[in-house]
């Protein structure tokens, strides 16, 4: 399936499958096993554009993704930039697609594409002001209630999550044209469950207790309040298993969506979460552990 060919770029001729594993660690996705993904790529290394959800996003949408770190700077091969404004000043890269419009959504729309996002974390909600999915001319959310306190929602609710509503998303799509599918997948954020993931009395302890250190995150937290060792390595192990689900799911959206074209998929972290490692917690603030994204490419 992995293609090791220099790939061209006919617009019309191509979909797009765009998925984001929220707040994923590099390390949390190297413990997983996801083949799938790894059936068209290597998983790796890459430094996300910014430390959280909104800004790394915006840099997605111009097509500006995380830089890869292992010592091969190709996204695919003999591609070292998949898309470029026009409006960018010119560099000697390798340019896959270079685009007119403001972002690439608007490049896909723009060229007839059925564009389409689905989501995930509460900066794709349907809240008035929300400018993520304000950018999509259709965005399917699933969000989560803001009615229950985060610390008593532990497991979430499945529905909630994009990959768990599948056909609705392939509902949405008119096979008969080329798409751009763009998902944030929230399974990988606090808490990290999904129904791969066994929510126990200690995953619910650590959990609740994450959220606790949640409101002071900005700051080294020291004494009791810190996370133990165990309760990292079982939060940890939840980001890895709903990485897991995340591929197991994408596989099955690949399936259903197919429409005899090939599709370029980008699975990718947009930051991480800190757990203590340098003495703060969560993200929005610069760590490697929050930097280091898992970055999966290929054209299928
Ligand atoms: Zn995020």
């Amino acid at each position: 399936m992995r293609n090791t060919s220099k790939p061209s770029f006919v617009i019309g001729n191509y979909n797009v499958i765009m998925i984001v594993a929220d707040s994923c660690r590099y390390d949390s996705a190297k413990k997983a096993k996801t083949p799938f993904l790894s059936s068209f790529s290597e998983l790796r290394c890459a430094e996300a554009p910014a430390t959280y959800t909104f800004p790394s996003h915006m840099s997605f949408f111009l097509g500006i993704l995380p830089v890869l770190i292992d010592g091969n700077s190709e996204y695919l091969s003999g591609i070292s930039q998949i898309w470029r404004s026009v409006n960018a000043r010119e560099n000697k890269k390798t340019v896959a697609i270079i685009y007119r419009e403001r972002n690439i959504i608007d490049h896909y729309c723009q060229n007839d594409y059925e564009v389409v996002g689905a989501g995930g974390v509460s900066f794709f909600g349907s809240a008035w002001g929300n400018v993520l999915p304000q950018l999509f001319p259709r965005f399917i959310h699933f969000e989560e209630s803001l009615l229950i306190a985060r610390e008593e929602n532990i497991p979430r609710q499945t529905m909630h999550f994009p990959l768990a509503n599948i056909e609705k998303i392939v509902s949405e799509i008119d096979k008969s044209r080329p798409f751009f599918l763009f998902i944030n997948c929230p399974e990988t954020h606090i808490p990290y469950d999904s129904p791969f993931v066994k929510v126990g009395v200690d995953y619910k302890k650590a959990a609740r207790k994450l959220y606790g250190i949640d409101s002071i995150k900005h700051r080294p937290v020291v004494g009791q309040k810190r996370l133990t060792e165990k309760e990292r390595e079982i939060l940890m192990n939840a980001q890895s298993k709903s990485m897991e689900w995340i591929d197991f799911k994408t596989e099955e959206l690949y399936r259903k969506i197919l429409n005899g074209k090939p599709t370029l998929i980008i699975v990718m972290g947009d930051h991480g979460d800190e757990f203590g490692e340098g003495g703060r917690y969560g993200h929005a603030h610069y760590h490697p552990n929050v930097m280091y994204v898992p970055f999966w490419c290929g054209i299928l």
